[in-house]
C-alpha cells in the first residue's frame, strides 16, 4: 500500500533548495507502485509532477497544489554492452556502473546531477555528449484523456525507440508530452578499458568542479537558459574573437550573452547571476522562487533588449 503523504517541503528535494509544499506527495519504485500513484491522483482529480533529482526545476513558494510523485525505481542490470534501468537511478550510479564493468559511453555525463528520467527527457549532456547518443530505447506510461465519460484516463505502456523520442537540443518528446511519464530505459554503451574510462571520468569531474559549477554552497539548477541560436552575424563575430570558440550550428552559450550585458554577479534578493558561470542563477542564501523568477526577468529582458536575442529556459518551473 503506497504512503501517500501530505504537506511535504518541496525545497530539500531540489538543488535549488527553493519551493513550497507538494499538496500531496508520494514516493515510487516500482511500475506497478507508478500506476497506483496515478489511480490516486485520478480518483482524487490531482494534477500531477513527476521529480527526479530536482535538478532542473525551480518550485513555486506556494509549492505545488496536486500529487508530486518521486522516482525512486533505482533497478540497474547490466546485459554484457547495455545497461537496463528505471528512470529513478541517478546518472551518477550508472556512470559509477559502467565504469566498473569496463564500459565506455557514458563519461560525458560525469558529474552531471539528477536521474535517468529527468536526463532523457531533458536530453541533458555537454558538448562531448548527450542522452540521445546512449539510449536504445524508452519505456513510458502514457495517460491519455479516455473518450468513455465514466473513465477519466487511458493508462498505456509504450517502449519508444531511440527513433521514435525525438531528441534534440536539450529537448524530447517527453518534453512535449506532459502526459509522458519515464519509468525505465535500455542505454548503449561498448567495451572499454576501464582505466582509461576511470580517468576520463575523473578529469570531467574535475574540469566541473573547477570552471564550471558554482560554489557549492551556493545551490543552483544548473544552466538556467538554453544556448540560443542567433542569426545576428556581428554577434557572432564577436563571440568568436572574444572566446576564440566557434558558434557551432549558430549557437551562443547564453553566459556570454548574460556577460555582454554585464550581469555576472547581479543580485536581487537571495538570488544572484554566478560569479564563475553566468548561466547560473544561484541561491546565495534564503532566495525565495520569486526572487530568481525577477532576476531571470532581467536578464532575459536586457539580453533582448541589448542584443536582441530572446533567451528560453532550460529550467521547469514548477507550481507557478
Ligand atoms: C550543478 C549542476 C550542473 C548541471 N550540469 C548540467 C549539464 O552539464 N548538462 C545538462 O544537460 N544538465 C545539467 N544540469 C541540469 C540537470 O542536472 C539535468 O537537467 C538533469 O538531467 C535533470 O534531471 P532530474 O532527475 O534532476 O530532473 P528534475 O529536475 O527532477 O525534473 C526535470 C524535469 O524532468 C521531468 N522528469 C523527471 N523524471 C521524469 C520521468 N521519470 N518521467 C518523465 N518526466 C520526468 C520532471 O517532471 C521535470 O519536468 C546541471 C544541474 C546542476 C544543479
Amino acid at each position: 500500500m503506497l504512503k501517500i503523504q501530505k504537506n511535504i517541503s518541496l525545497a530539500p528535494l531540489t538543488t535549488f533548495k527553493i519551493g513550497g509544499l507538494a499538496k500531496h506527495f508520494v514516493e515510487v519504485s516500482s511500475e506497478n507502485e507508478i500506476l497506483e500513484a496515478l489511480d490516486f491522483a485520478k480518483e482524487n482529480n490531482l494534477e500531477i509532477f513527476v521529480l527526479g533529482g530536482g535538478s532542473n526545476i525551480l518550485v513555486s513558494d506556494d509549492g505545488f497544489n496536486g500529487l508530486v510523485i518521486r522516482m525512486l525505481n533505482t533497478s540497474c542490470i547490466i546485459h554484457n554492452t547495455s545497461i537496463e534501468c528505471g528512470s529513478g537511478v541517478l546518472l551518477s550510479q550508472i556512470v559509477k556502473e559502467s565504469a566498473k564493468n569496463g564500459l565506455s559511453g557514458l563519461e560525458w555525463a560525469s558529474g552531471i546531477p539528477g536521474t535517468v528520467g529527468g536526463a532523457i527527457r531533458g536530453n541533458a549532456g555537454i558538448p562531448l555528449g548527450c542522452m540521445a547518443d546512449n539510449i536504445e530505447c524508452v519505456k513510458i506510461l502514457e495517460s491519455q484523456k479516455s473518450k468513455v465519460k465514466s473513465q477519466n484516463y487511458n493508462l498505456k505502456i509504450k517502449t519508444l525507440k531511440k527513433e521514435e523520442c525525438k531528441f534534440g537540443y536539450r529537448s524530447s518528446i517527453f518534453k512535449e508530452n506532459k502526459d509522458f511519464i519515464i519509468i525505465s530505459a535500455v542505454l548503449k554503451l561498448e567495451k572499454g578499458d576501464q582505466e582509461e574510462i576511470s580517468k576520463k571520468i575523473k578529469e570531467l569531474i574535475e574540469n566541473r568542479l573547477k570552471v564550471v559549477h558554482p560554489n557549492p554552497k551556493e545551490p543552483s539548477s544548473g544552466s538556467f537558459f538554453k544556448n540560443p541560436k542567433v542569426d545576428n552575424l556581428e554577434l557572432i563575430a564577436n563571440f568568436e574573437k572574444d572566446t576564440g570558440q566557434k558558434a557551432i550550428d549558430g549557437k551562443i552559450p547564453a553566459g556570454w550573452l548574460i556577460d555582454e550585458v554585464g550581469l555576472r554577479g547581479k543580485k536581487i534578493g537571495g538570488a544572484q547571476v554566478s560569479e564563475k558561470h553566468a548561466n547560473f542563477v544561484v541561491n546565495i542564501g534564503n532566495a525565495k522562487a520569486q526572487d530568481i523568477v525577477m532576476l531571470s526577468s532581467l536578464i532575459k529582458m536586457k539580453v533582448r533588449d541589448e542584443l536582441g536575442v530572446q533567451l528560453s529556459e532550460e529550467i521547469k518551473y514548477v507550481g507557478f
